[in-house]
């Protein structure tokens, strides 16, 4: 049993923008504690005198200040919680702290750099290392994926949910068993059998949670999510197992209710987040405290899925995330001093052994058979049925590889079984009696007893059936074996194509060609090839389902979507993690050809020692005499074989460490597409709405003129457009790209503009001819799709369908007299070619 009190540490972020020094000092002196202080600046400019303590002192096992790498926070927090995890015992690391303080930054990492990974999958990568180092015992890892949001628990990993809200998904369940542990119901668990299949399922539930969160509801910042790794541990042989489970959790925002400025959904929320946080004090209260007998764990979902983490068999570590600017200087406070609080509770760790039931029983039936084998011998009881064929066979197989076997030592065990025991010594004196026999006829073949004749042929007889026998048995194992290849190869086969029309679909994604998709599917098909098929399939059907994206854009939209792309704020990202990866292949290339020259060199130089010995072999043999073999050489080839040997050693671990960086980085991309086609989808959805609300019809285009509006109507039209301007519901949302707005601002008629990205998309380009324009353009006149089901956007739009006038009648004009002009001409244009369509299809 390990006694330890929960270990606290602290990291401070970076501040978004540069500010005052001053605000905390950090102590972190070898010799002593190192202790962080929180300074209140005395200043008046808020309004009122600062009469409060001017600093507080905190005291942590490390403080991690501004410019702590992810490296290091995982070397120093979490590899050594994962290592007790290794050994057998339950391990919770906890991240706490106010929104965009860094929790989700530390435990799962940033969504940019791979250099950003967090303590997820560090602790990953760690563990499955050293489950590969270890091969005394037999280790199973499994993957759990919980999200808490107002009181429920959701199942991030859940494969069968299609869900795209968090309320939809199947709710996770607490069941309490009468020894008062908690299980957890509805809360799928996934094997990994390695490092990749386990950051699959970390990305899929991060996918998950991205795609049933809404900009209505993000849920990300109120939800606490608990990312588990189950590991079973067994020696072989041995019906012991261990059990232990590490916990990483994101929690909520801390921050108090009164600064979020909450209403109606919010404040539901901000209840449950705070209600949450307030019975995760009272239970770490309860538990800090000397003689308290009730902790009250129940009271609400996280502490009882942490139970354990919390003052039970847990070894556990809480990070404070601080954000210490002058405004967070109360919130930073506040995590502190719960950490202070956290810091107080002790846990008792203990091994958690069980006996495997199956293999229990494995052995049970083994002993039961010895013990019945000795009985049957002591007893003297006699069995009559006769043995069958196969035992007979199965005997004499024993025998065989008894006979062959070199080895002084070894027996032959058939077990306490009088018969088996007969038909042995039987078989053997026939053994014995064949040899003698055919010793007989070879030394005086020549001699032959007619006599002797009848029992040789029947003896041989007898044996070339047996033999007979043995091959047929032979034959029907390896027809068998062939059988089952053959369905293994068609499986293969199914797969792969399964897979080929996956890869198409993900080529046919509105992404742009040239990102290594392709290069994907040949790095990952080495050695594991149906996982990563599977999980390819996985990832590339969760990118088309999970965001509603769909396979089959209309070229208005998929132009739209890469404008909107484009001036996205993440396509910088993207295009970065693009260029990296395309480095990174093109090393993982290059290594490739060095490896297998490296390989063949080493054949080369191993073929070339072996040459020499057999040289030097034959020159002694024909001169028989014993020649000095030239040492010089063959320490140099043997040095030169070594040095190989290293290179492609460190060539080999390289690959390695690029191949899972390059899975990180692909993952990221993916995630970080999914986003931009999530907040596509949801401005496309927005603007849709907001033109077929605002905009007044225009007239049929029958009527259309391809001349300015009446002066009195353009007033109409842009005071309409610019009110929209300046309602609430046009302000930036978080999920609108800046620079799109910026370009909006930019424009000459911007008091329009600014109102509908949709038009700022139409200003983009001023060349007519280009096709931003005309897709653009495209976008205003699509219908409304609901924002709950963007895939009915698509189906309306006039590239599908004949000439739906609906798309025509909702037309916003923009003020601006060459541009509606413009406008209204490629309308009728397009009007135009469709009726030609039309009449040529007819
Ligand atoms: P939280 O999960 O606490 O709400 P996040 O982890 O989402 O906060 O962090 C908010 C922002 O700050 C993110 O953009 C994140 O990338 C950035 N960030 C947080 N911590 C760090 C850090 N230590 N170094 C660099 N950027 C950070
Ligand atoms: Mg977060």
């Amino acid at each position: 049993m390990v006694k330890q009190t929960i270990q606290i540490f602290a990291r401070v972020k970076p501040p978004a923008r540069k500010q005052q020094s001053g605000i905390y000092s950090i102590d972190d002196d070898e010799n002593l504690t190192p202790c962080l202080e929180i300074i209140i600046p005395r200043d008046l400019a808020d309004g009122f005198v600062n009469n409060k303590r001017e600093s507080y002192k905190f005291i942590f096992q490390r403080i991690f200040d501004q410019d702590a790498k992810q490296e290091i926070i995982f070397e120093n927090i979490a590899k050594p919680v994962a290592e007790s995890v290794l050994a057998g015992y339950n391990g919770t690391i906890f991240a706490y702290g106010q929104t965009g303080s860094g929790k989700t930054f530390t435990i799962t990492g940033g969504a940019e750099r791979y250099s950003d990974r967090g303590i997820i999958p560090r602790t990953l990568s760690y563990i499955f290392e050293q489950l590969q180092k270890d091969s005394s015992k037999i280790y199973t890892t499994h993957i759990s994926y919980l999200e808490i949001y107002n009181e429920c628990g959701y199942d991030l990993l859940d494969p069968r949910h299609e869900a795209s809200r968090l309320e939809d998904l199947p709710k996770v369940t607490l069941l309490e068993d009468t020894d008062q542990n908690i299980h957890l119901k509805n809360l799928s668990l996934h094997q990994a059998t390695n490092e990749e299949e386990a950051l699959n399922l970390l990305f899929l539930g991060d996918t998950n949670r991205m795609i049933a969160e809404t900009p209505m509801n993000q849920a990300s910042t109120r939800s606490h999510c608990i990312f588990t790794i189950h590991l079973s541990s067994k020696e072989p042989g041995s019906a012991t197992v261990r059990h232990a489970k590490l916990h990483l959790v994101d929690l909520a925002g801390s921050e108090r209710v009164a600064k979020s400025g909450v209403g109606g959904q919010l404040l539901t929320e901000a209840k449950y987040i705070n209600l949450s946080l307030h019975y995760l004090e009272q239970v770490i209260i309860a538990l800090s405290e000397k003689n308290r007998s009730h902790i009250p764990y129940r009271n609400s979902m996280m502490t009882s899925v942490l139970r354990d983490s919390l003052g039970g068999n847990c070894m556990t570590t809480m990070i404070a995330t601080l954000s210490l600017e002058k405004r967070n200087i109360d919130e930073s406070i506040s995590t502190c001093r719960f950490a202070q609080r956290v810091a107080l509770i002790k846990n008792e760790a203990v091994l958690n052994e069980e006996i495997d039931p199956r293999s229990m029983i494995i052995c049970l039936q083994k002993e039961i058979q010895e013990l019945k084998d000795e009985l049957a011998l002591v007893t003297g009881e006699q069995r009559t049925e006769a043995l069958t064929e196969a035992e007979l066979l199965q005997l004499e197989k024993l025998i065989t590889s008894f006979l062959e076997d070199q080895d002084p030592q070894s027996r032959l065990e058939v077990g306490a079984d009088m018969r088996k025991i007969h038909h042995c010594f039987h078989h053997l004196k026939k053994l014995l009696n064949d040899k003698k026999i055919l010793r007989n006829s070879t030394v005086s073949s020549e001699i032959k007893e007619p006599d002797c004749q009848e029992p040789v042929r029947e003896e041989e007889y007898k044996k070339l059936r047996d033999l007979l026998k043995q091959r047929d048995n032979e034959i029907n194992i390896l027809v068998n074996m062939l059988k089952k290849e053959k369905k293994k190869t068609q499986d293969a086969l199914h797969f792969s194509s399964v897979d080929r029309s996956e890869i198409r679909l993900v080529q046919s994604s509105p992404f742009p060609p040239g990102n290594p998709e392709g290069q994907r599917t040949s790095l990952l098909s080495a050695p594991t090839q149906s996982q990563d098929c599977s999980m390819l399939r996985n990832r590339s059907s969760l990118l088309h389902k999970k965001s509603g994206m769909r396979e089959e854009m209309s070229l208005g939209r998929q132009e739209a979507f890469e404008i909107f792309k484009r001036d996205h704020a993440d396509s910088v990202t993207i295009d970065d993690n693009k260029q990296i990866l395309k480095q990174r292949f093109s090393e993982a290339k290059a290594l490739g050809e060095s490896i297998n020259e490296a390989r063949s060199k080493i054949g080369h130089l191993k073929e070339e020692i072996t040459r020499r010995h057999i040289q030097q072999v034959a020159l002694e043999v024909s001169e028989n005499m014993a020649f000095p073999s030239t040492p010089g050489q063959e320490d140099r080839l043997r040095s030169q074989l070594e040095e190989e040997k290293r290179r492609y050693k460190i060539m080999f671990t390289r690959l390695k460490a690029l191949k899972v960086e390059i899975e990180h980085l692909q993952l990221l991309m993916d995630k970080a597409k999914v986003k931009l086609q999530k907040e596509f989808e949801a401005w496309w959805a927005e603007e849709a709405t907001h033109l077929q609300v605002n905009s007044p019809a225009v007239n049929s285009l029958d009527h259309a003129k391809p001349s300015p509006q009446s002066s009195e109507s353009q007033q109409d039209q842009s005071q309409l457009l610019s009110s929209q301007r300046l309602a609430p519901e046009t302000a930036r949302k978080p999920w609108e790209p800046a620079t799109v707005l910026q370009r909006q601002t930019r424009t000459a008629c911007h008091l329009v503009a600014a109102s509908s990205p949709a038009v700022a998309l139409a200003r983009h380009s001023t060349d007519p001819a280009s096709p931003s324009v005309l897709s653009a353009r495209k976008v205003s006149p699509s219908p409304c799709p609901s924002p709950r089901s963007p895939e009915q956007s698509s189906t309306g739009t006039w590239l599908e369908g004949s000439i739906p006038e609906r798309t025509t009648s909702s037309v916003p004009l923009t003020g601006d007299s060459q541009t509606d002009s413009d406008i209204l001409a490629f309308l009728k244009a397009r009007q135009n070619i469709l009726q030609k369509k039309c009449l040529g299809s007819n």
